[in-house]
């Protein structure tokens, strides 16, 4: 048997375990939060935003934020059914109902004509997420916005690297937010942040992220609301402060790793790989196949196909309409129908050519049938 192709697993050098070493022998008392302070102040400089909030998740950071905007009881948010089911638990553990609607069949993100069509008067805010580091189109997200005085939330958590004419994914919104779940393009284990460049909005959620204590709050023990705990801890932070300073090198080789495998499909038919349209800059974070209708490949194809090879291929995520919880939604078309033939490549930082060239030899055994 061949050895195994795993999807992803983070980029670990000398420097995130000498950081990580250190919280632990020294990040205490006086020191407990050196480590995410630093981590915020390299994200922040990053991103070009104000303001940022390190977090134990990008669920957690999704959660306090829409927290903040006051979305509740009754409200509706909308955003693409074609996602992973963590942007949409935060708008459900509120209380509010998440609106599916569908997706571009290119860039595989919402379709901006039909947000508009979708927003009533309970609509209280628009998530858009940049699937697997394509962007949304948020000028015209943005503009919608504008018009219906609803807030665009970014939730960037697989878009870290990708820009959109100049600005950089997640610093576009009201606010923005990211994971650093170890399959992420950067990873504390678990993790994730708060990004936003609105003075209030932050204090906000400052406040609730310290169980409702604010930061002017003189008596101890005193919280002035119910707030959450979504806190990254200092040991966390440590390995996000060296994975901060090695950002240019992680991003710069997810992308050389998407643009190999583009290049290797460019003279096919019937296949098309993650967009990278004028002024875009795509972040590959999870560079995916999706084959058209006619070549009749199927995921069941594709998973088959891999697993003899020994490669670990993922599924592109189900649309959430016909998940179980939300069967009540109306299910949408290009995002009921791209999972069906699609795939996932492997892209871990330390994948290498010959690994690459392993993938590529499914993906063109199967075309050339
Ligand atoms: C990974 C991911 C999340 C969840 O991140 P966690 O840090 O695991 O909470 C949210 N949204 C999208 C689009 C993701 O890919």
């Amino acid at each position: 048997m061949k050895e195994r192709i795993h999807y992803t697993k983070p980029s670990i050098t000398e420097l995130e375990v000498r950081y990580a070493t250190d919280a632990a022998a020294n990040g205490w008392g006086e020191k407990c939060y050196e480590y995410i302070n630093r981590f915020e102040e390299a994200f922040k400089a990053h991103l070009g935003v104000k303001y940022a909030i390190a977090t134990s998740s990008c669920t957690g950071a999704l959660h306090m934020g829409m927290a903040a905007l006051g979305i509740g009881r009754g409200d509706e948010v909308i955003m693409a059914d074609s996602n992973w089911i963590a942007t949409a638990s935060p708008i459900v553990h509120l209380g509010a109902k998440p609106i599916f609607v569908d997706i571009l069949p290119d860039s595989w993100c919402l379709d901006p004509e039909l947000v508009e069509q979708a927003i009533t008067p309970h609509t209280k805010a628009i998530v858009a997420v940049h699937l697997y580091g394509n962007l949304c189109e948020m000028d015209k997200l943005l503009a919608i916005g504008e018009k219906y005085g609803i807030p665009v939330i970014e939730d960037a958590a697989e878009a870290i690297g990708s820009i959109y004419h100049g600005k950089r994914a997640g610093s576009m919104g009201k606010f923005g937010a990211f994971s650093f779940h170890g399959t992420k393009t950067l990873t504390t284990g678990e993790g994730g942040i708060f990004v936003t460049n609105d003075p209030e909005l932050y204090e906000h959620v400052l406040t609730l992220s310290n169980h409702g204590r604010a930061r002017g709050q003189t008596k101890q023990f005193w919280p002035d609301m119910v707030g959450f705990k979504y806190k990254m801890s200092n040991i966390q932070a440590a390995i996000g402060c060296a994975q901060m300073e090695r950002i240019g090198e992680l991003i710069c080789r997810k992308r050389e790793i998407f643009l190999y495998y583009r290049n290797q499909l460019a003279t096919f038919l019937g296949i098309s790989i993650n967009p990278e349209p004028t002024g875009i800059v795509n972040g590959a974070w999870m560079p995916t196949v999706v084959f058209d209708e006619y070549t009749n490949i199927t995921r069941e194809d594709l998973q088959i196909a891999f697993a003899k090879e020994n490669i670990d291929a993922r599924v592109f995520f189900h649309a959430l309409s016909n998940l179980p919880m939300f069967e009540k939604q109306k299910s949408t078309l290009i995002s009921s129908s791209i999972p069906k033939r699609s795939i996932n490549l492997p892209s871990y930082h330390d994948l290498t050519r010959a690994d690459q060239d392993r993938v590529m030899a499914v993906i063109k055994s199967l075309i050339s049938h």
